[in-house]
């Protein structure tokens, strides 16, 4: 029988601020184990926890970017279950009047795209971290307190490519709002899919696991595809899914149960008496939304409208901000070259470069004044393409001016008839054989003689004057022979 699956996301991102959720910690990631505590995040008894505005600011602005709507009135709730990186015994979250209510988000669907709906984004507190060495549990309460967002879907997403490319888009607009930095192998972004599948046409839904546990695009796409064909498996000898809770199992590569799925009514939801509704001012929203920066939608279509970039490039280009910034500086320093060129080169040569070498994501060790001398060289003659790969390696990995590379280098092409023509002359001289075969109709022996006139120059001839050479000299020898 055909099934149709049917998966709905919970994504939890860690909110970039100065201070925890809730107290004036320093939410600062990379300081040493329990370092960043206060008797707030450790749950003592009688500390009183106050609201991070700036916490509240970016999960709105997030909720905006999604299309939310914003609801002028929201609060926090004690969510209780007892685990030990929960200090309080209970969670402060918001249960039901969440920050951000039904947005969407489109994602690619073949040549289209599609339009996810977006149920739920809200503000919550993260627990303490857990690390299980040999017999022992250790506690580092630096991340007990930090803010987190919480984005939910409706069960909109049918394939784990749907979930990739929700993943990819969500991501992108976290890191262009600066609200997350999205990492999900830091855990700074962690997903949970609840997947269901039900009989191809049925119009109920099936039963749900829930998987956590995937720290990795790779492990997101991997753990999806596992458990559908588990539960298509056991549907096909007449078998029930249950509703639980599954982790992804990464060496294993398959899922592994946790617990039975627990429900709302098991954490005992009540508003927190220690912390003030919120009443959100529509003037305040309306700024926020009007200072949202261009996204990568927006900024997909306006790229590929003013300068004209193929469609594919410009998908690639929008995908980090700093990209795009840098793409849009380097047309502009690069007077008169195609934008399409910069494109191609920032795609082809600069992306193998950046993923060689390990750098932070979305730093570039070259400015696009640098980018920019080096197009426009290649552009006037200065130097053919394969030199300018080797001068942008140069300048990625040292730095220094396109210039001065060619310069020290000797990379400087040559274009001149006059100096070509001896080397074509010479290199015509040296190789009767490969001359012959050509007058004989051997096409392929042309390549052989210009790799030949490259190898004399040191790779610095231009090639099309090389080639132009050639040709001719070889025509004039083939009216010899005829004659
Ligand atoms: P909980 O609060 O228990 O996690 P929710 O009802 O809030 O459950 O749903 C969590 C996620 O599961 C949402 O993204 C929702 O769309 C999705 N979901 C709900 N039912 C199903 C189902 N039968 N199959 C797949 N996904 C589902
Ligand atoms: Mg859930
Ligand atoms: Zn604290």
């Amino acid at each position: 029988m055909a099934y149709e699956t049917i998966i709905g996301m919970e994504v939890h991102a860690q909110v970039i601020t100065a201070s925890k959720m809730f107290c004036g910690c320093s939410a600062d990631t990379s300081a040493p184990p329990n370092t960043h505590v206060c008797p707030v995040c450790l749950a003592m008894p009688g500390s009183l926890p106050v609201i991070n505005e700036a916490a509240v600011r970016a999960t709105i602005r997030t909720g905006l970017a999604l299309h939310c709507e914003i609801p002028p009135h929201t609060k926090f709730d004690r969510k209780n279950y007892s685990y030990p990186d929960l200090a309080k015994g209970y969670q402060i979250s918001q249960y039901d009047m969440p920050l951000c209510v039904d947005g969407w988000i489109d994602i690619p669907d073949g040549e289209d795209t599609k339009r996810l709906r977006i149920r739920r984004v809200h503000l919550e507190e993260d627990t303490g971290r857990l690390i299980h060495e040999g017999a022992h549990s250790l506690i580092d309460d630096n991340r007990s307190g930090m803010p987190l967002m919480e984005i939910v879907t409706e069960a909109d997403l049918r394939s784990a490519d749907d979930a990739w490319f929700y993943l990819t888009k969500l991501r992108a607009i976290l890191r262009y709002l600066g609200v997350s930095s999205g990492n999900m192998e830091e855990g700074a972004m962690r997903c949970e899919a609840n997947i269901s599948i039900r009989p191809e046409g049925a119009s109920t839904f099936g039963t749900r696991v829930e998987i956590k546990n995937m720290n990795s695009f790779r492990a997101v796409r991997q753990a999806i595809a596992y458990e559908i064909e588990r539960q298509r498996a056991l549907l096909e000898c007449g078998e029930q899914v249950h509703q639980v809770t599954v982790g992804w199992d990464e060496n294993r590569r398959r899922t592994v149960f946790q617990r039975s799925k627990e429900y709302a009514n098991d954490y005992r939801y009540f508003p927190d008496p220690d912390l003030p509704p919120l009443q959100l001012e529509r003037v305040m929203v309306e700024d926020m939304r009007r200072q949202l920066p261009e996204l990568p939608d927006a900024k997909a279509e306006r790229l590929a409208r003013e300068y004209g970039v193929k469609g594919d490039d410009v998908a690639l280009l929008v995908q980090e901000r700093q990209i795009a910034d840098f793409f849009e500086a380097t047309v502009k320093a690069a007077q008169g070259l195609e934008p399409q060129v910069v494109a191609n080169w920032m795609v082809g040569e600069l992306f193998r470069l950046l993923s060689e070498q390990e750098v932070a994501d979305g730093e570039i060790p070259i400015t696009p004044q640098q980018l920019a001398d080096l197009l426009m060289l290649l552009h006037k003659g200065a130097i053919n393409a394969a030199a300018a790969k080797e001068v942008l390696a140069e300048l990625f990995h040292r730095g220094g001016s396109a210039e001065e590379i060619i310069r020290r280098r000797g990379l400087r092409q040559i274009s001149s008839e006059s100096d070509l023509a001896a080397v074509v002359a010479q290199v015509l001289a040296e190789n009767p054989q490969p001359v012959a075969d050509y007058l004989q109709g051997k096409g392929a022996a042309l390549g052989f003689l210009m790799g030949q006139v490259m190898k004399a120059t040191r790779g610095q001839a231009n090639p099309q004057v090389a080639r132009q050479l050639l040709m001719e000299s070889l025509e004039g020898r083939r009216h010899d022979t005829e004659e």
